[in-house]
């Protein structure tokens, strides 16, 4: 496995790959890897020859006041963790590689990103598209693969590269859990045990969503109700917002029909937290 530090070295081993007929799998994340990331890096060892992965906590996605200076950055174990899971290129950039001057230069795509998260992290998507241009610009992937875990930002993404013609295909893998429900997250470093049992809470709330949906229930904010008082058996929640939304444009809905994406963001003492489940009713 290489360790590749410039733009220049990613280049020529991607290069290098892609002259051997090799399909190039990229998986762009910000470090501190736990089981979700593995099971994206799976998925891209298993439908590529050559898999990178970046490694990156990009400022520009963070607001003010939130975590970009705390974010956990356990380098050498994430290196061991790629190592064993196949990987081929690490990509570390530093900062100034990124951004080496004021970036005046942005890729914002519109209404998606007004919806959910983005109407209370402003900026964070025009972060989040802006890095995964100038990564996808720079690997050069045939595939990126993302996790639903984050489902606005695959769904933006996705949006993303399809309106500007990008070369690359976009693989999204199912959210990883753990056994109590709780969505695995780089963030959960941060909470307490009694704040992770809390925390649990949330996929309740999402499979008391489902379990409603199974017995006929689709009515918007009957759920919602319901889902706020799974979220209130823990003082410790407090609710940013529960969001039945249509899974193409991110409109809200009245009432479950088609494919529909419930999403929840609440936070636990300073630590945000974000999940979501995916409700296909346009097969029945
Ligand atoms: P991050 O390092 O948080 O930027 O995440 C990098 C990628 O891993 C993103 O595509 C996330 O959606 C994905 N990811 C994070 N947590 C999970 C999870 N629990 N299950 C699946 N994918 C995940």
């Amino acid at each position: 496995m290489e360790v590749a530090k410039t733009i220049v070295s990613v280049r020529g081993l991607v290069k290098a790959a892609r002259s051997k007929g090799k399909r190039i799998g990229f998986v762009p994340t910000m470090g501190a890897l736990h089981i979700g990331h593995i099971s994206l890096i799976k998925a891209a060892v298993e439908k590529c020859d050559f898999v990178i992965v970046s490694i990156f906590v990009n400022p520009v996605q963070f607001g003010t006041g939130e975590d970009f200076e705390k974010y956990p950055r356990p380098l050498e174990a994430d290196l061991g963790i790629c190592k064993k899971a196949g990987v081929d290129v690490v990509f570390t950039p530093v900062r100034e590689l990124m951004y080496p001057s004021q970036n005046l230069t942005w890729v914002n795509v519109e209404k998606l990103t007004e919806q959910l998260c983005g109407r209370f992290r402003p900026g964070h998507f025009r972060g989040v598209t802006t890095i995964c241009a100038k990564l996808f610009n720079i690997v050069a992937p045939d595939i990126a693969f993302f996790g639903w875990k984050d489902a606005q930002q695959a769904i933006v993404i996705k949006r993303m590269v399809a309106d500007l013609n990008m070369p690359l295909e976009i693989v999204i893998c199912p959210t990883v859990r753990r056994p109590d429900g709780l969505a695995v997250s780089s963030r959960n470093k941060y909470l307490t045990a009694e704040q992770k049992k809390d925390a649990a809470l949330v996929y309740k709330s999402l499979q008391k969503c489902r379990e409603m949906v199974d017995v006929g229930i689709t009515d918007s904010r009957t759920i919602i109700t319901e889902m706020r008082k799974i979220l209130s058996r823990a003082s410790s929640i407090e609710i940013e917002y529960i969001s039945i939304v249509d899974a193409e444009m991110l409109q809200e809905v009245e009432y479950i029909a088609g494919r529909i994406l419930i999403a929840v963001a609440v936070r636990i003492g300073s630590t945000r937290l974000i999940d979501n489940i995916l409700v296909d009713l346009s097969k029945q």
